[in-house]
Parts: structure tokens; sequence; C-alpha cells
């Protein structure tokens, strides 16, 4: 008789640990709790059949997966890498700072991806921009001024 009072005791507090981890709201905690305890032993049978399928934890990391899905397959708004305005993928330039952003086709004008090496819509080869070297052109720039001030210091000590 003892062994049954704990036992019912015992499956009244499972159902209200379970409860508390699958239900969200005290009442409906209460009332699970209340249904373990005021039926013995089919209460919580009871219980078992209609609790929630997942727990409020399963639920919360099923909400955040989803969410993560949807980021990747919603792909993000293409924006300026300058000044992040939301730009067209077709734009040359960004229409607010002004930024290059790709170059155009020389044959039919589309917009060109930088690793692009022939135009996807006329086959028209991609010639590469003259690329300004800022390193060597700064390089240059410091050789000359160099040079130049060597031969000021030249014509001043002479
Ligand atoms: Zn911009
Ligand atoms: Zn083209």
């Amino acid at each position: 008789m003892l062994l049954a009072a704990v036992l019912w005791v015992g499956l009244a507090f499972r159902v209200h640990r379970d409860a508390r981890r699958r239900v969200d709201g005290g009442f409906l905690v209460a009332l699970a709790t209340l249904l373990g305890l005021a039926v013995p032993f089919v209460g919580p049978l009871v219980y078992l059949l209609f609790r929630p399928p997942e727990t409020l934890e399963e639920s919360r990391v099923r909400r955040v997966e989803l969410l993560a899905l949807r980021d990747r397959i919603g792909r993000p708004e293409p924006v300026c890498p300058v000044c992040r305005t939301e730009i067209e993928l077709d734009f040359l330039v960004c229409p607010v700072c002004t930024s290059r952003l790709k170059q155009a086709c020389a044959r039919c004008d589309a917009a060109l991806e930088p690793l692009w090496q022939i135009c996807p819509y006329c086959a028209a080869p991609v010639e590469a921009l003259p690329s300004f070297d800022l390193d060597a052109a700064l390089t240059a720039e410091a050789a000359a001024g160099g040079e130049r001030l060597r031969r000021r210091r030249q014509q001043l000590s002479d």
C-alpha cells in the first residue's frame, strides 16, 4: 500500500516535471499535475497520451534552425561594399557614393562579375580593366620624390 502511494506521488511528480518542460503556462502545468495526482496511475497515462510531442527546448531549437535555414535560402540583398546602400545586381556604379561596382561588357554593356573571363550575354571576352596599381604608383612617386630631393641637395651643395 505504501509502495503504491509512493509510486502514485512519484508519478504525479514526474508528470509535473515533464509538464513544466513541455507546457508554457503555469495553469496548464498545474492542471497536468492535478490530473497526475487526482487519478492514481491512470492520470499519468492520460497525460502521456495528451502531452505535447516536443519539449519547449526542442521547439525553440527547431524554430532557430528554421530561421537559419530561411536565412540561407533567402539570398541577402546585394549592397554597395563602400556605403552599404542596397544595389541591383546589374548596377555598374553605386548611385549613392559613385563607387565603381562592376565592369560593363565592351560589346553589350552588361554588368560583369569581377571573376568573369567572358561575357555570358554576348560571349565577348572580358578585357581586364587597366588596373591601377596603387602600390606601384606610390613606390614610383616616392622614388621620383627621393630623386628630386637628392638632386636639389646636390644643387645646394654645389
Ligand atoms: Zn555606395
Ligand atoms: Zn557582353
